[in-house]
């Protein structure tokens, strides 16, 4: 190994969907990386090819628990993140995001680390404004069955703030829009996975309402590569960033690239809208193109052909 600064570095949530990608990804940069989670919504076999790698480690944690681990470096990725996953104990959800933030934070002080928030686009609730850019302050009820985790979300990025102001932490705050690409949960209900499963049985694609709303998909790989460039940018780049695809598509688009893409015989079938559902929601990220000249580069049809392979071998093979 050449002169190279091999980083300790603490992923929550690493056994996760984008966690797993952010481990192996930072594990080819040559750092050393302990993965913590408590296996809620992630698991093993995510980070099941990591495990034989002398510098991964795996440990099972509750970030709501406080944790005394000496690293250079933290993600904090842990909370689930589709509504079925947050919504079975949003009590539990509201604590992953505020005590495992304050924890994280306090691991951070101590150890003088720099950290790394992943927030969400719901804290923007359902904007107003399109696209939302940074600066828009949201629109989110605070009572209602997703307040659990927008809140939880918002209370976050206040404590990364108030640390850095207060302590003069060195924090990085992420806002990702909807991001898809292998190991995203198969059963979360979202709609990249619910098509796919369904194309590849044979079933039905069911488009809620017209299927005239849009959304921006990012590819994995160019949501993760955004992480590892904000986490080397200055100091003084806190964030919030927006990191995203802008690229928009209709609910209609997608479910028929989708059915190309399998070569599924499946028709679509018209479902009720669901209440509350967005027409729009697409990320703003001129801050990210001027901060660090970073844009998705991994169009939908290739994203979505490289996600349609790994649930053909991970579940239909
Ligand atoms: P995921 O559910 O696959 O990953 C979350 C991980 O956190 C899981 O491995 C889970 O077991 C773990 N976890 C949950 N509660 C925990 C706790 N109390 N202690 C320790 N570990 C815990 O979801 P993901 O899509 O990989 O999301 C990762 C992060 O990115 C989340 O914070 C999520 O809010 C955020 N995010 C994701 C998206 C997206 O489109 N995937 C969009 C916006 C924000
Ligand atoms: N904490 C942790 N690991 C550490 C240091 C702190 O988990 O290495 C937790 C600890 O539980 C504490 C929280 O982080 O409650 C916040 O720490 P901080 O130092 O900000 O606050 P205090 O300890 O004064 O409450
Ligand atoms: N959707 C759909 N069929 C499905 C699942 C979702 O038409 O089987 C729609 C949903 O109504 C929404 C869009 O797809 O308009 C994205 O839904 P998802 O839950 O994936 O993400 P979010 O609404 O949080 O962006």
């Amino acid at each position: 190994m050449h002169s190279f600064n091999r980083k300790r570095v603490l992923v929550t949530g690493g056994a996760g969907f984008l966690g797993s990608h952010l481990c192996e990804r930072l594990l080819e940069r040559g750092h050393d990386v302990l993965c913590a989670d408590n296996f809620f919504t992630g698991s093993r076999d995510n980070v099941l090819h990591l495990l034989e790698n002398p510098h991964f480690e795996l440990m099972r944690h509750d970030v709501t628990f406080p944790l005394y681990v000496e690293v250079d470096e933290i993600y904090n990725l842990a909370c689930p993140a589709s509504p079925i996953h947050y919504q079975h104990d949003p009590v539990q959800t509201t604590k992953t995001s505020v005590h495992g933030a304050i924890n994280m934070l306090g691991l951070a002080k101590r150890l003088g680390a720099r950290i790394m928030q992943a927030s969400t686009s719901e804290v923007y609730g359902d904007p107003a404004i399109h696209p939302q850019p940074e600066e828009y302050w949201g629109n989110v009820n605070t009572i209602g069955p997703r307040a659990c985790y927008d809140e939880g979300k918002r209370c976050a990025e206040t404590l990364f703030f108030d640390y850095h102001r207060q302590h003069q932490l060195s924090i990085k705050v992420i806002r990702i829009f909807n991001t898809y690409g292998p190991r995203m949960h198969p059963n979360d209900g979202r709609v990249v996975s619910n098509f796919i499963i369904q194309a590849l049985k044979g079933e039905a694609i069911t488009v809620y309402g017209d299927g005239q709303q849009t959304r921006s998909f990012c590819y994995v790989d160019d949501l993760v590569d955004g992480f590892l460039r904000f986490m080397d940018t200055p100091a003084e780049a806190t964030g919030p960033l927006n990191l995203g695809n802008p690229g928009e598509f209709t609910m209609l688009e997608l479910a028929e690239k989708v059915i190309r893409l399998t070569g599924s015989a499946s028709r679509i079938a018209h479902k009720p809208l669901p209440q509350d559902d967005p027409k729009q929601r697409q990320p703003d990220i001129s801050k990210a193109r001027a901060l660090m000249g970073w844009e998705p580069t991994v169009p939908l049809d290739e994203g979505l052909a490289r996600t349609i392979a790994y649930f053909r071998g991970r579940f239909f093979a």
